[in-house]
């Protein structure tokens, strides 16, 4: 069999095991399932929210609350159908973790999970405290769905909605994966320059997904109070949270059906504990949860890829989702091109720019011009600024003083990300790729700023025709760097060499008209040095401006057109390679740092 038709066989499985089901369980194994499916929603939230966009949450039971108490409280106090109730629950959840995220998103390292925990502790006591929400008793007598007639009270009757949800938020969550706005979600992990590098605004993307997750453990909490028909604060406080998060850990949090293991794992354990606990002691509620401790910390010592990971090493992947079919995007058009000024024209013209930090002066009043159709060098000993100067012409640094101007504009107090796209595009010193897509992927990334697709277009798959061209766009671009038969690799098996020239052609499928390159040759060897001035020189054949920074003299001596040498921050000499090799200035600024 293919591996698309084992991947489809095995799904095939799974959908029918869901199906049968019923048919063999009783009302406790149904109903089992049920709480299995709602808790599945929101693990895969945070599968997508924590596993893929590595932003730790300890507070999704609060946005189950929200919904739940939300859809509850009109349909209870209001008489509202429970579909109204879906609708304002899903909004109300929205707008909470529109909120909540544009507080929080922005803080780094350990502080978003801990204010997650504030969050997380905060809503239940809220719900607890509120009179017209039933206090700490909540609220009873929740009517139940209804499908025309017909209302959804047992157990059997609610499954299959449950079940048809599931489903259908994993087919929306796996086709946002594999679109323009996945590719930045699973870039996230990549940084903020990175993405901005690309023209995606990382922390949209983040407060996108952010917002999707909660959406999805809205919908858990709108079954989940319609189903039980009580809602109260305990299943939605501290405690709840680390269960959804200990379900998406355990499920596995690299892939969409951890969410599914990981709920079911940890639901089935969770009963296993109630039935048996209580005959070994009285204190079973707390030894429950000390033995739930001992799980997490042996799972995260022995299986950091959970369940579901360990079934993938085990099964070898062959199950696992194949990569896209070339064929499938082998006859797309070509994405909208710019047009490229006529050679000759200014590109970038960088007036008198100063950067300081504190008291050092790391680039000091440098001005030149890069012209369309050149290539040109920027050079000079380490140390000598050109790395700054570069993260000023590219925006990401700060300028301290002075003027960019690109394509005739004046762009000094542009953000990097607008910037890249009016056609800067940019390689990095330290590569900046996602090990984890394939150089296809990775490449798609790069047309980013040239298509508009969004997180719902892409979730119900109305983007297939520009997603098409994006990868074929990608496709074309490996091929002009010669990495085209590679293309379903993981990105992160490449040599550093190769992973250089994979960054050339995610830059590439930008459509730039200035490429901007920093040490491209650093770390190549000799082969690999002369195949990248090779591939350079065919790029300017192609139309596209060229500005390396390098502190390999011999490289660019042979390729470039014209050379910015720096030396102390200044500008030493500006001209032809072999004017530049024969001043004795330059020769002394090298001898002297170099020897
Ligand atoms: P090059 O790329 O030419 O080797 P850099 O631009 O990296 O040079 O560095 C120029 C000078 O600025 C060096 O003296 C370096 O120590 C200093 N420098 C660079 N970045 C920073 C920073 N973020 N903070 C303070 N000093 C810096
Ligand atoms: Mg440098």
């Amino acid at each position: 069999m293919t591996p698309r038709g084992r991947h489809r066989t095995a799904i095939a499985v799974v959908v029918a095991a869901v199906a049968l089901a019923p048919l063999v369980l009783g009302k406790f194994g149904v109903s089992l399932l049920n709480d299995i499916g709602i808790g599945a929603l929101v693990a895969l939230g945070l599968v997508l929210l924590t596993g893929i966009g590595g932003a730790t949450s300890f507070g999704q039971a609060a946005f189950v609350g929200i919904a739940a108490y939300a859809s509850a409280w009109l349909s209870t106090a209001h008489g509202v159908s429970p579909w109204i109730g879906l609708f304002f629950a899903l909004v109300l959840t929205g707008i909470a973790a529109l909120l909540i995220g544009l507080l929080t998103l922005r803080l780094g390292g350990h502080f978003l999970p801990l204010s997650t925990i504030a969050w997380g502790l905060s809503i239940a006591l809220v719900f607890g405290n509120m009179e017209a929400l039933g206090g700490h008793t909540g609220l009873a007598n929740i009517p139940p769905l209804r499908i025309g007639g017909w209302s959804l009270i047992e157990p059997e009757a609610i499954y299959y909605l449950i079940w048809v949800l599931v489903g259908l938020a994993v087919v929306f969550t796996r086709n946002v994966l594999r679109s323009r706005p996945g590719r930045a979600i699973r870039s996230l992990r990549g940084g903020a320059v990175l993405l901005a590098s690309v023209g995606a605004d990382a922390f949209r993307v983040r407060l996108t997904l952010f917002v999707l997750a909660a959406l999805l453990a809205g919908l858990a909490g709108w079954l989940y109070a319609h189903m039980n028909r009580f809602v109260s604060p305990s299943p939605f406080d501290l405690r709840a949270s680390i269960e959804y998060l200990l379900m998406a850990v355990g499920g596995g949090l690299g892939q969409l059906s951890g969410a599914l293991a990981g709920s079911a794992v940890v639901l089935l354990l969770k009963n296993l504990l109630q039935d048996t606990l209580p005959l070994l002691t009285q204190r079973a509620g707390q030894l429950q949860a000390v033995a739930f401790a001992v799980l997490f910390i042996l799972l995260l010592q022995h299986a950091r890829g959970g369940l579901m990971g360990f079934v993938r090493r085990w099964t070898r992947g062959r199950f696992a989702a194949p990569e896209v079919d070339p064929a499938s995007f082998a006859g797309a058009g070509p994405l909208p091109r710019r047009t490229l000024p006529a050679a000759g024209l200014p590109v970038l013209a960088v007036t008198g720019a100063i950067k300081r930090f504190g008291g050092l002066v790391a680039v000091d009043g440098v001005s030149f011009e890069v012209r369309a159709g050149e290539i040109v060098g920027l050079i000079g000993p380490n140390g000598a600024g050109k790395s700054t100067l570069f993260n000023l012409l590219t925006r990401t640094l700060p300028m301290t003083a002075g003027r960019i101007d690109f394509l005739g504009r004046d762009v000094s107090a542009l953000s990097q990300r607008k910037l890249a796209r009016l056609g800067m595009a940019r390689t990095f010193q330290h590569v900046k790729l996602r090990p984890q897509m394939s150089l296809l992927d990775n490449v798609a990334l790069g047309t980013y700023g040239r298509t508009r697709a969004g997180l719902l277009a892409a979730g119900f798959g109305l983007d297939r025709g520009e997603e098409r061209q994006s990868l074929a766009e990608a496709m074309r671009q490996l091929a002009r760097v010669g990495l085209a038969e590679r293309a379903h690799e993981l990105a992160g098996s490449l040599p550093l060499g190769t992973q250089r020239t994979l960054e050339i052609a995610r830059a590439l499928a930008a459509d730039p008209v200035l490429l901007v390159l920093d040490e491209p040759a650093a770390g190549l060897r000799r082969q690999e040095k002369l195949a990248l001035g090779e591939l350079l020189r065919t790029l300017r054949g192609e139309g596209v401006t060229i500005l390396v920074v390098e502190h390999d003299m011999d490289f660019v001596m042979k390729l470039v057109d014209r050379l910015v040498v720096m030396n102390f921050g200044a500008k030493l000499v500006e001209g032809a390679p072999a004017a530049v090799r024969a001043d004795v200035r330059v020769q002394a600024a090298y001898l002297g740092v170099t020897s």
